[in-house]
């Protein structure tokens, strides 16, 4: 679907709706849901941006990349604006400041000063969850004496995102000095511990130190910087300057954020008030946050067009999912749960099933009434209603309770999916 789509941003209402014929019925076939049911809700379900908002992504994306690398093409995009409207073109005006501020990707050297250490509970336990405060403590402190005795100095750095803002700090015990910085950019937090390195090195850097750990409860941290094929400025960034300094060795020990270790506290304290009384850093953007923050805006949109629609077709869904959300449903389910009676839920939640209220609106058959209750054969009168099942029903106390999806979900939200999936189950109609 995505082939070549970074020149699909701009395409013509005809050849776009062809596509998404196509998208359509692609994500129809996977829920499980059939024809009638309206496209919007299809594509809230797959928890799927809807094809027009994915072609602008895709070209967002190529755009963010051209300019990163410093492609030639990146160049008549920012100095020499085409006249005529391509994909390209027109992406680039919508989010035009962004792409300005794109960092370009520094050359890289390789490093062999960088030492990373993400096995902090080495042959003790297999995880933080396993480990007890005492342990943390002690292998904490068992890992500062270490450095000490190898001369090692040690900076602590956390890093914070709240909203629009991102935020760095850092812990250098040895002379007690606290540093933080923010940014007015929604990053990645994996980017706030890079800022904080950053600026740790820098430190390190201005005071001759020339023996450095930098302890820090970022794991995809640590692990972004021995990545010799990042594309990400920051890491090429901090690998440069370390190699390019006095200094002699610089480890990057992973230790799991815990209450008890003051200095964690401190510094975990400082990023998180940065915004307050932290320095200004301006920043470029890394490929990621801008692609991220790009899908973030174009999401905003596509929940608007959401709600919009949800005005006229799909009220009744809307009622019950009226945000986006980033998954479907059934990610989060635990127990293993098959894939039919996924999709009769997903039916039964759209309300648009193989019962004969459905069926008569397409002529397949001609009443669309339950032949036992002489009303609307709807998911929602098999589940509440129908006196076929009630026998059923009877062990099922929130079911006989409700008398709408609407109101059932609104107050079981926890147990809602397992308790009507368990039912459809029970009484084995086909929905
Ligand atoms: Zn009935």
């Amino acid at each position: 679907m995505e082939y070549a789509a970074s020149s699909f941003a701009n395409l013509s209402k005809k050849a776009l709706s062809k596509l998404k014929i196509c998208d359509n019925k692609i994500l129809r076939k996977c829920l499980g849901l059939i024809k009638s049911t309206p496209t919007h809700i299809i594509h809230h379900m797959a928890a799927e941006l809807p094809g027009e908002y994915r072609f602008q992504l895709a070209t967002a994306k190529e755009i963010s990349k051209l300019i990163a690398y410093n492609l030639p093409l990146a160049d008549s995009l920012i100095n020499q604006p085409l006249t005529y409207s391509t994909s390209y073109t027109m992406i680039f005006t919508e989010f035009e400041p962004m792409f300005r501020e794109i960092e370009k990707l520094p050359s890289s050297t390789t490093n062999s000063k960088i030492k990373v250490d993400i096995d902090f509970f080495k042959n003790i336990t297999k995880s933080k969850k396993e480990a007890n405060e005492e342990q943390i403590y002690q292998l904490f402190n068992k890992k500062l004496n270490d450095l000490k005795d190898r001369n090692i100095e040690t900076i602590f750095t956390d890093g914070s995102v709240k909203e629009d803002s991102t935020k760095a700090a850092f812990y250098h015990n040895k002379s007690n000095t606290i540093r933080s910085f923010h940014t007015n950019k929604r990053m990645a937090s994996m980017t706030a511990e890079l800022i904080a390195f950053i600026k740790a090195i820098d430190f390190a850097i201005t005071h001759q130190i020339n023996r450095l750990a930098i302890l820090t409860d970022s794991k995809s941290g640590v692990m972004a910087l021995t990545n010799e094929d990042s594309n990400n400025y920051l890491t090429i960034e901090i690998r440069n300057k370390i190699q390019n300094s006095n200094l002699e060795i610089v480890e990057f020990p992973f230790i799991p954020n815990h209450s008890g270790i003051h200095q964690n506290n401190i510094v975990d304290n400082a990023a998180k008030n940065a915004d307050r009384n932290g320095e200004f850093i301006h920043l470029g953007w890394t490929i990621d946050d801008a692609c991220k923050e790009i899908e973030r805006i174009l999401t905003i949109k596509w929940q608007r067009h959401y709600s919009i629609i949800s005005n006229d077709k799909g009220k009744k869904y809307y009622q019950m999912f009226p945000k986006i959300s980033k998954h479907p449903w059934f990610k989060f389910l635990n127990n293993k749960i098959e894939a039919n009676l996924i999709k009769q839920m997903n039916r039964t939640l759209t309300g648009h099933a193989f019962r004969n209220e459905t069926l008569a609106k397409f002529n397949i058959i001609q009443s669309s009434n339950c032949e036992t209750c002489q009303v609307d054969e709807t998911p929602e009168h098999i589940i509440f209603k129908c006196t076929k099942f009630n026998t059923t029903r009877n062990l099922f106390t929130k079911i006989q309770e409700a008398s709408s999806i609407q109101e059932f979900y609104k107050n079981n939200q926890k147990t809602f999916y397992y308790t009507i999936i368990n039912f459809l189950k029970q009484i084995k109609a086909q929905i």
